[in-house]
């Protein structure tokens, strides 16, 4: 059957065509289960590189380990077809896909593309968000929106951040950031639920965020690519855990234990920039190859040192895990050296 909402002009179906490594599981009593259509926004700025939906297919499968990336429908601001933002039809409404922990059983997952703490919606994707539900509504899909923020379990998560009653009813407005009330303040103790990981988790870096790095360093007894649903994690008590301190002055990273190259490397470079990554890489734990006497440090970047630079992105890079030593990659990994104190 064709629901309306999928003849909208403005509908790329993408099901089938994203990275994905198997399937979700169908809603055992089908569509009908759906209660809530559920808002998100993806927290990557648009501007930025990784704000695209096969960018967060890949940091759902290849990181969180997911079959699929999280949400059913996806609003992408920065590809405007008629004068309104492109809506990607990317997993099958009939699946239960992974967005909102116990409540993906009755929940859509629409998710807006970009940060809206920062950045604004524009008119063609409220047009979108309008048209969009209106089509949900007629095709009797959900009864209710919420925020993610607004489902159990969630009212300490900064998603979505954008008004999006107000986007309902006001198309002619431009929305202002941070429109709806702030989130309150994270309880203490979080208990995983499924589909979560510390970067969805985590509310990034904002001035009151919780970041990746406070959870890991909050929670030093837990793997965070291993968690495990009913797992208990420190969580409010994790706040600027490992936030560095301000005002530590700016040395040029060469004068460092373990200066970092510039510019771009990945698999088949060799020399002197090579062997500084690979120390570097050993120095926080990701040995390129622990079982050789050097620990895998000797100047040629090959499969061992992709994976030690892969585990290393996993972590601190989760949007950029290919691999590649580049700009994005140099800043984190400066940021971790100096903070472990080298
Ligand atoms: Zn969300």
């Amino acid at each position: 059957m064709t629901y309306k909402f999928q003849q909208l002009p403005q509908l790329v179906d993408k099901r089938g065509k994203l990275p994905s490594k198997g399937s979700y599981n169908k809603r055992a009593k089908g569509v009908k289960s759906i209660t809530t259509r559920v808002w998100h926004h993806s927290l990557t700025k648009l501007s930025a590189g990784g704000s695209n939906i096969v960018a967060f297919a890949n940091f759902h499968v290849g990181t969180n380990g997911w079959p699929e990336i999280a949400y059913h429908l996806i609003i992408d601001p920065n590809t405007i077809i008629n004068g309104k933002a492109v809506i990607y039809y990317s997993v099958d409404i009939s699946k239960r896909s992974y967005h909102v922990g116990n409540s993906n059983t009755i929940g859509l997952g629409i998710c807006v593309i970009g940060d809206y703490r920062t950045d604004k919606l524009s008119k063609p994707t409220i047009a979108s968000i309008i048209e969009l539900r209106n089509a949900l509504i007629k095709d009797g899909i959900g009864k209710y929106d919420k925020s993610h923020n607004e489902m159990p379990g969630y009212s300490w998560k900064a998603c979505c951040v954008y008004d999006y009653n107000k986007a309902f009813k006001d198309i002619l407005q431009t929305i202002a950031p941070g429109a709806t009330q702030k989130p309150s303040l994270p309880p203490d103790l979080y208990t995983i639920q499924e589909g979560d990981t510390f970067w969805s988790i985590a509310e990034k870096d904002g001035p009151a965020g919780i970041t990746v790095d406070d959870l890991i360093v909050a929670n030093p007894g837990v793997a965070p690519t291993k968690l495990k649903v009913g797992q208990t994690i420190k969580l409010g008590k994790s706040q600027h855990a490992y936030t560095p301190k301000p005002g530590t002055p700016k040395h040029p990273q060469s004068v460092y234990k373990y200066p970092l190259p510039s510019g771009v490397l990945k698999k088949g470079a060799r020399g002197e920039s090579v062997h500084q990554l690979q120390a570097a890489l050993a120095a926080v734990h990701f040995y390129p190859n622990k079982s050789t006497k050097n620990n895998g440090v000797d100047g040629i970047f090959g499969a061992d040192t992709e994976n030690a630079l892969r585990r290393f992105q996993k972590v601190y890079v989760p949007y950029q895990v290919d691999g590649v030593y580049g700009q994005n990659t140099k800043e984190k990994f400066q940021a971790v050296l100096k903070s472990k104190g080298y």
